[in-house]
């Protein structure tokens, strides 16, 4: 059975956590880069650790970052560590495995995922090797527990290498994965890496929308990741049977019936789809927060079920 694991965007939590438990949502991933600057991480150790910060009982995934791919690979990559820039000053700067460990263990009681840089996913071959055995290298000091990820891009020999590296008693993430366009060659390389896995240990993957939603949940991966159902449903949309609805259009307006009649969330209990649209409209904060309950609503309860 999958569980659906909300990524938050930002630093604060944008939902009450009682409105994410009463939705179904067990477990939430955090990207750390978001706490560095501010509080900084004194001062989420002074306060108890990150789950005390955002006054959640629950799970926690934290990731060091979220780097992306890279274009050019460095010899020296392993030592030197990943280079990025601050979202809001820009600044430049560079993590490496030490740091993201000791900012692991400031967070406190967190599942950490391995520091990791994959190359493009069709990166040259050398480049993605390089990447390979630095990203290794970096999560050898991971906890049992932790999630290691395995990338190789597309090819099977070195997601094989990968897997070979993994510390004892790590669970995986299944990473560098194609763009978001090219669903066919994502879900044979998602199945692909599925079958070199071993029994046994648990399996997480970061989903970007509900066909890989769907597809993760079919593979009966354990935890999926994804920044959709909040994102969307603060930007207005909302999963209604399997279909994307943008209660921002106009037709919206008139529509006097619930979201979705069957639904217990306190969107569909509540509210009109006029009335949702409204609030969209006026730019209420509540009303994206609504459809974002909605679409964790659904979608944990589907993707549990295995047929969203
Ligand atoms: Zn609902």
């Amino acid at each position: 059975m999958s569980e659906l694991v909300p990524y938050l965007q930002a630093a604060q939590l944008p939902l009450r956590p009682d409105d994410l438990v009463a939705a179904g949502i067990g477990r939430l991933a955090v990207n750390l880069t978001d706490y560095r600057r501010q509080p900084g991480f004194d001062q989420v150790a002074a306060r108890g650790g990150l789950k005390r910060v955002l006054n959640w009982d629950g799970d926690l995934i934290s990731f060091a970052g979220d780097f992306g791919e890279l274009t050019r690979v460095k010899k020296n990559l392993a030592t030197v560590g990943v280079h990025y820039q601050d979202p809001q000053t820009a600044a430049k700067l560079t993590l490496t495995a030490d740091q993201a460990a000791e900012w692991q263990v400031a967070v406190g009681d967190c599942r950490p995922v391995a520091l990791f840089a994959p190359a493009a996913y069709y990166a040259p071959v050398d480049d993605l090797k390089r990447a390979q055995e630095a990203n290794a290298s970096w999560a050898r000091a991971l906890p049992a527990g932790g999630l290691y990820p395995v990338i190789g891009g597309g090819l099977r020999a070195l997601r094989e290498a990968s897997i070979a590296a993994v510390p004892a008693g790590c669970d995986y993430l299944i990473a560098n994965l194609p763009p978001e366009e090219e669903f066919a060659e994502w879900q044979r390389v998602v199945d692909l890496t599925l079958e070199l896995l071993p029994q046994g240990a648990k399996v997480a993957i970061v989903a970007r929308n509900p066909a890989e939603l769907r597809h993760a949940a079919s593979r009966q991966i354990d935890w999926l990741i994804s920044a959709w159902p909040i994102k969307a449903g603060l930007a207005g949309k909302a999963l209604v049977k399997g279909e994307v609805v943008n209660l921002r259009h106009q037709e919206a307006a008139d529509d006097f019936a619930p979201l979705q009649a069957d639904c217990p969330c306190p969107a569909c209990a509540g509210y009109q789809r006029a009335t949702l649209h409204q609030l969209l409209h006026e730019r209420v904060p509540l009303g994206g927060e609504l459809l974002a309950l909605h679409n964790l609503t659904q979608l944990a309860r589907r993707l549990a079920e295995e047929a969203c």
